[in-house]
């Protein structure tokens, strides 16, 4: 049984995963951190966020689920070198300062980070490069849909196509277009929709030589994401101190 706490446990996906972790018997919610004021969430306790520390050391999880925003996963790198406790990192929109924060964080406690937690977005990361082989030339463009609520644009996971994409193509991203905007042969559209309560949908399309080939995939309940964070959880306990990603998890099934 690996003990997990979760970082942002009042928020929407923090939330998922204390209910996801409820009805497995691989893993248990052990504590929950947020700023938010709140005692706990199901049966789990909430320390507030500034004593994550002393909350890691005082519950001993073996590994971290974060599902916040990148101020506060890079404090809880911090918190987690000095407890020697490994992250799970579902949250999206670091810059380059805080990415490697966390890869230096990487260096003494395994940290496990993935832009999106899906299965289905990881068949269909892996599936790009064959497609793309077989349409060498096509023109591609990329759209991506989230609720009302989503900070960052475009998705983590947007970009995670989109850097898979440039390692077969040689494609500059143009973001949304506007005005006189004709369309070069090297460049990919990449666009973001906010609407609603959409969990997130992302479609990659080929176009040319009179046909549309079209990779997409739509979550349709955030428990996915959950499901796949206690996956790469359960896997990270039993891991030494690096830098991994979700693919890592799938590869060692
Ligand atoms: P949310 O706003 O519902 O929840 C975030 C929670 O973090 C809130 O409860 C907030 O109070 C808390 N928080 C803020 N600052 C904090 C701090 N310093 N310490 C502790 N907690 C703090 O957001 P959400 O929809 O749950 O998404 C959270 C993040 O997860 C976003 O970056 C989103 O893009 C990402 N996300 C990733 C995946 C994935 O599969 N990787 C899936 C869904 C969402």
């Amino acid at each position: 049984m690996t003990r997990i706490a979760v970082n942002g446990a009042a928020g929407r996906m923090g939330q998922t995963v204390i209910e996801t972790a409820d009805d497995r018997d691989d893993v248990e919610a052990v504590v929950g951190f947020d700023v938010d004021d709140v005692d706990q969430v199901q049966d789990v306790p909430v320390v507030h966020a500034d004593d994550v520390t002393e909350g890691l050391a005082e519950y001993e999880p073996d590994v971290v689920v974060d599902f916040t925003i990148p101020e506060s996963t890079v404090a809880l790198a911090d918190a987690c070198v000095e407890t020697g406790t490994g992250m799970v990192i579902g949250t999206t929109g670091f810059d380059d300062e805080g990415f490697e924060a966390l890869e230096a964080a990487s260096e003494s406690v395994p940290v496990l980070k993935a832009t999106n937690f899906s299965r289905g977005i990881q068949a269909l990361l892996r599936a790009i490069g064959e497609a793309l082989q077989a349409v060498p030339d096509y023109d591609l463009e990329l759209m991506e849909t989230h609720h009302n609520q989503k900070i960052d644009a475009p998705s983590g996971t947007a970009k995670t196509i989109l850097e898979t994409v440039q390692e077969h193509r040689d494609v500059e991203p143009v973001y949304g277009r506007e005005g006189h905007a004709p369309r070069d042969d090297d460049e990919i559209g990449v666009f973001a929709r906010r609407a609603g309560d959409v969990r997130g949908e992302h479609e990659l399309i080929a176009a040319g030589n009179d046909e549309v080939l079209s990779l997409s995939h739509h979550a349709e309940d955030r428990s996915v994401f959950a499901a796949g964070a206690l996956d790469a959880a359960a896997w990270l306990a039993g891991q030494n101190a690096d830098w991994y990603e979700f693919g890592d998890v799938i590869d060692a099934q």
